[in-house]
């Protein structure tokens, strides 16, 4: 089992959470979560004072920061050349209606309006 640091709330210590299964006759039916130096028992697991938590901040920070990225991109996406209802696509080309010019789907641009449909599209015409 891997062994986790924590800072205990009772004692103070830099040390280990220890785990014991529980067991209802030969039903396991939780953990019991101590401290390994003065045996206090944390009733939740949420109530643990993980160390982890506070040494490697760097890391949730990272993964927050692509997440935040892929939430952005998406946001990105809305406004999208191939969800406008001024692009038109055909077999050749890509094409935008407001600006007279072939654009890639993955263009974005200020006169981006939301398209309604396939019916939008024909309304240019
Ligand atoms: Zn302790």
């Amino acid at each position: 089992m891997k062994a986790v640091e924590i800072i205990c709330r009772n004692c103070g210590a830099d040390t280990l959470l220890r785990r014991d299964p529980i067991y209802e006759g030969f039903t396991r039916t939780g953990e019991q979560l101590s401290c390994s130096s003065c045996g206090y028992v944390y009733d939740e697991e949420t109530d643990v004072p993980f160390k982890t938590r506070t040494t490697d901040p760097q890391i949730f920070t990272d993964a927050d920061r692509s997440v935040k990225v892929d939430v952005f991109d998406e946001g990105e996406n809305a406004r999208l050349c191939r969800y406008c209802a001024s692009y038109i696509v055909n077999p050749f080309t890509q094409f935008c209606a407001v600006h007279k010019k072939e654009v890639q789907a993955t263009d974005t641009c200020p006169r981006f309006e939301q398209s309604c449909g396939s019916d939008a599209k024909s309304d240019l015409f």
